[in-house]
């Protein structure tokens, strides 16, 4: 029998961001009907030219939203504002001009693209070994420079190479997946345990097992859990196993964020 008292989802997206479809409202509903105690809003935001979360929130309105749902679901339900920055270390003086200020939460750091070119067609004539190395290397940027508090689904090319590519071998990047993690370890910053893997046709979670158990033996504490959802069907999903699982491999907490500091919560 697992007790466990609280449930985070901390990787959801809503009308704020050009890919789903619900508001923040029905999202805060959802995820009340579903036992979540604490939600946290990260939607997109980047600066690449050709990416469609380009330009597209809209701060004020975002932040209006969010103040209405702490108000809405006090004592319900407890509500974060964040961000999932696509490549933040791409363009990042401008980023940060145009975030301060935003009052934020939490930030995910996350790659989308690599070279500037969206993962889906960076694969399209590259083999899986220079596809996974241009992945990396494009989060090692990232992890180097970008201000985040937690990697965004660490593996996720695995999404739309698997199809074509089967698994990768952790073994062929053992290099660079250390590097990253150190890196991230020096800079404190986290890993985001993204439950979307799950649903995709890999059927696993970003980050694999094998680089969670890597961050742990680093030392590494910092870990959030997110459905990733873009729609109210699929906030929480998995996420109560995954407590289960991040205590088998010998994690003892999770973390919620509050203006940018992480707090552990047991699991
Ligand atoms: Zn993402
Ligand atoms: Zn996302």
């Amino acid at each position: 029998m697992i007790f466990i008292n609280a449930l985070l989802d901390y990787h959801t997206h809503t009308t704020h961001s050009w890919d789903a479809k619900n508001t923040v409202g029905e999202m805060c509903q959802s995820a009340v009907d579903k036992g979540i105690t604490e939600i946290c809003f990260t939607e997109h935001f980047a600066l690449r030219e050709g990416d469609p979360c380009c330009d597209y929130i809209d701060f004020e309105q975002y932040s209006r939203d969010i103040e209405f749902a702490k108000d809405v679901f006090q004592g319900r339900l407890i509500v974060k504002k964040g961000l999932e920055i696509g490549e933040p270390h791409y363009k990042r003086d401008e980023i940060n001009s145009r975030i301060k200020g935003q009052d934020l939460d939490f930030i995910i750091g996350s790659v989308h693209s690599i070279d500037g070119v969206d993962l889906k067609d960076y694969i399209i004539h590259r083999d899986q070994i220079s596809s996974y190395r241009g992945y990396f290397e494009e989060l090692l940027e990232t992890v180097s420079v970008g201000d985040l508090d937690v990697i965004g689904h660490f593996d996720l090319l695995r999404r739309y190479a698997f199809d074509s590519s089967g698994r990768y071998r952790h073994a062929d990047f053992q290099e660079l997946i250390y590097e990253i993690l150190k890196k991230a370890v020096s800079r404190n910053i986290g890993l985001e345990v993204n439950t979307s893997g799950f649903r995709s046709s890999s059927t696993e979670i970003f980050p694999s097992r094998a680089i969670l158990k890597e961050y742990r033996d680093l030392k590494g504490e910092i870990l959030t859990v997110g459905s990733d959802s873009h729609l109210t069907d699929t906030i929480g999903y998995n996420i109560g196993s995954v407590y289960l699982m991040l205590k088998q491999i010998g994690f003892k907490s999770v973390f919620s964020f509050e203006k940018r500091k992480p707090k552990a919560v047991e699991l």
